[in-house]
C-alpha cells in the first residue's frame, strides 16, 4: 500500500479552454477527438439504432464509491448507452456489486432493466468508443476533465476503484496525483487525502479467459473496499 501526494495540475488536456469542456458531461456529438468522431460517424452509419455517443457516468453521484473503466465497448455501453451494460465485462461487473451490496434490481444488460447502483458510480476515462478498444494518450488526456468532473460532482466520495492501468493512471491524473508514488498492481491501494483509490485488472472477457483476473480476484477488491468503506 503507498500513501500518495499531490500534485498542482493535471497536466492533462491541450485544449482545456474548448467550449466542449464548459459541460460537465460530454455532448453527444462531443468533437475533441477527431479519430473518435469519425469512429462515431461510422458506427452511426452502421448502426443507426444503437446509441453510438459518448457514455455518461451511471448511478449515484452521492454514492462513495466510483468505478473507472477504459471505454465504452462497441456491442457495450456504445451499443446501450449504459456502461459496462450489454458486454461480457457487465456480466461479472455487475454480479460483484450485487453480491457486496452496490447494486440492487435484476441486471437484464438493457439500459431500461430497472438495474440500480447503490452508494456506487461508474464512469470511464475515455467517454468514446475507441477503435480496437485502445484510446490514443492524447485521447485518454483530451477526455480526461469530463472524469474530473465526475470526480468533482460527487462529495462524499471515498474509494475509487480502477479497472487496468489507463484508467488507474488518468484516474491519478485527474486526482492530481503523483504517478511514480503510486504504481498500478491489482489489488494495489493507494490512500490519498479523503480519497482511495483502489487498482484492478480490468473485467474484460480477454482478461478473464486468459486467467489474468478470475472472479474470485475481482471478488477480493470489492470486499476490501466493502470492509474499508464500513469501517
Ligand atoms: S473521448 Fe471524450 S473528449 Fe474525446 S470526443 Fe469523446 S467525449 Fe469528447
Amino acid at each position: 500500500m503507498t500513501t500518495i501526494s499531490t500534485t498542482k495540475n493535471d497536466p492533462a488536456s491541450p485544449q482545456l479552454a474548448h467550449p466542449a469542456l464548459s459541460r460537465s458531461v460530454p455532448d453527444r456529438n462531443c468533437p475533441l477527438c477527431p479519430r473518435l468522431v469519425a469512429f462515431r460517424e461510422e458506427a452511426r452509419a452502421r448502426e443507426p439504432t444503437w446509441f453510438n455517443s459518448p457514455v455518461p457516468p451511471f448511478g449515484d453521484p452521492d454514492g462513495r464509491l466510483l468505478i473507472v473503466g477504459l471505454a465504452p465497448g462497441m456491442q457495450g455501453a456504445n451499443r446501450t448507452g449504459r456502461p459496462f451494460t450489454g458486454d461480457y465485462a457487465g456480466d461479472l461487473l455487475y454480479a460483484t456489486l450485487l453480491e457486496y451490496g452496490f447494486a440492487s434490481g435484476v441486471y437484464q444488460a438493457r439500459p431500461d432493466d430497472g438495474f440500480k447502483l447503490v452508494d456506487c458510480r461508474i464512469g470511464n476515462a475515455v467517454h468514446c468508443v475507441p477503435p480496437q478498444n485502445k484510446p490514443l494518450p492524447l485521447e485518454i488526456n483530451t477526455c480526461r476533465p469530463f472524469l474530473s468532473a465526475t470526480i468533482a460532482t460527487m462529495p462524499r466520495l471515498r474509494a475509487i476503484v480502477a479497472l487496468g492501468r489507463i484508467a488507474h493512471d488518468s484516474t491519478l491524473k485527474a486526482l492530481g496525483l503523483r504517478a511514480a508514488a503510486a504504481p498500478f498492481g491489482h489489488g494495489a491501494m493507494h490512500p490519498a487525502d479523503a480519497v482511495t483509490l483502489y487498482d484492478s485488472y480490468h473485467c474484460s472477457r480477454y482478461n478473464t479467459n486468459t486467467r489474468v483476473l478470475t472472479p474470485d480476484m475481482f471478488r477480493s477488491v470489492f470486499a476490501k473496499v466493502k470492509a474499508d468503506l464500513n469501517s
